[in-house]
């Protein structure tokens, strides 16, 4: 089961993992040296999730899983490396909105570029998007969700398009997600759109890359591989 968490009024961070310098394996910044924050604890429950140790209970015990931290303690650990680029993802880091601003307000005034990963189902406020340089949304698909979850919150996904920082990035696991994709994206106004195949091993990744690419070009689609698969497999913390 997920775990929502309550609102923090202190300055302080469900984390999973600080690690880094790495590169960006995913989207427009593939390739580019980045430090990640990947905070704890997910709204969903998707079955397909490939960090279930931030919210699966039912899996980890996620006290194993989650360190506390301070905003100042993160953002050092941050400022240490030289990458320029940080990547604050999970989990579902808009769950920690509050705090994941300041986090995020810290490492622009330091000269950071700040992209936000998030599954699109929590609005961002004027505060944060006025320090991120981008928001990766990836809205998922029925074939990816879990029965019971609402993965899909227009008025959410309306606030993405609304800061015109936003790129919808869709991980398709089956032939006829092309169409669903198709539909939610006519449907609410998503663009630009990156698609990028489900898988956690090199040699299933590339040959769906393949197997996608001609229609994601007709479609006038980005087409995205997972860098950090093709180098290092399905390695954590990578
Ligand atoms: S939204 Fe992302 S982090 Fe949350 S369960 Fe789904 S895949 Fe995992």
């Amino acid at each position: 089961m997920s775990t929502v968490l309550p609102p923090m009024s202190d300055r302080r961070l469900l984390v999973a993992d600080v690690f880094g310098p790495t590169f960006q394996g995913e989207g427009p910044s593939t390739g580019q040296q980045a430090m990640f924050v990947r905070l704890s604890r997910c709204n969903l429950r998707c079955p397909g999730c490939d960090t279930p140790y931030t919210w699966d209970t039912r899996r980890y015990d996620l006290r194993e899983h989650t360190v506390v931290a301070s905003v100042e303690a993160v953002t050092e650990q941050v400022l240490a490396a030289p990458p320029t680029l940080v990547v604050i993802t999970g989990g579902e880091p808009l769950l920690q909105q509050p705090t994941v601003t300041v986090l995020a307000e810290r490492l622009a005034a330091a000269g950071r570029r700040v992209e936000i990963e998030t599954n699109g189902t929590i609005a961002p406020s004027p505060a944060l998007t006025a320090v991120v340089d981008r928001f990766n949304v990836s809205p998922k698909l029925p074939s990816f969700a879990a029965d019971g979850d609402r993965p899909i919150n227009a008025a959410a996904l309306a606030a993405f398009v609304a800061t015109e920082r936003a790129v919808f990035k869709f991980v398709v696991t089956e032939p006829g997600d092309l169409n669903a994709i198709g539909d939610l994206t006519d449907r609410h106004g998503l663009a630009p759109v990156w698609v990028m195949p489900e898988g956690t091993q090199s040699g299933q990744l590339v040959a769906d890359l393949r197997a996608l690419a001609d229609e994601t070009l007709r479609r006038g689609w980005n087409l995205t591989g997972r860098l950090h698969v093709l180098l290092w497999e399905d390695a954590r913390g990578r």
